[in-house]
């Protein structure tokens, strides 16, 4: 990997949340395959949570993701594993991730996928905004 693909802690400005948006994948390592078919190096998110809640390490943070089309530059992204259907343990782990992101990069603004005016994708089909108000999340 070049220097390019390099993230500096300065650079994240926003914190993305996708989802897997599939029935074929159920875990992280389905999802590295994938990404990986694609042609990419290996999965294109840096946190992925499985339906049972389990966080998994993707990219680490210093290495540029592959999940936010023109702002890889400038994000982390975490994803959920489902299209819409997510359980429990999973939103339990996401505010975790999130929390524990906004304490190392406390200026990056927190958005859905679909926030991103680009982009026509759903993903991750709830209002991330609306739901980090609820949880008390900022
Ligand atoms: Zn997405």
């Amino acid at each position: 990997m070049g220097a390019s693909n390099l993230l500096q802690k300065n650079d994240i400005k926003y914190l993305v949340v996708h989802c897997s948006d599939t029935d074929t994948t159920d875990t992280a390592i389905d999802i590295h395959k994938l990404h990986l078919e694609f042609g990419w190096e290996g999965i294109g998110y840096h946190k992925i949570i499985e339906k049972n809640g389990k966080i998994v390490n993707g990219r680490p943070e210093f290495w540029k993701g592959a999940h936010v089309y023109k702002f890889n530059d400038k994000s982390l992204g975490v994803c959920l594993i489902g299209k819409s259907n997510f359980t429990r343990k999973q939103y339990i782990s996401l505010k975790q991730v999130l929390i524990d992101w906004k304490k190392k990069y406390p200026y990056a603004v927190i958005l859905g996928h679909k926030d991103f005016s680009y982009t026509k994708k759903t993903c991750p089909n709830f209002d991330v905004k609306l739901w980090c108000e609820r949880e008390g999340i900022l």
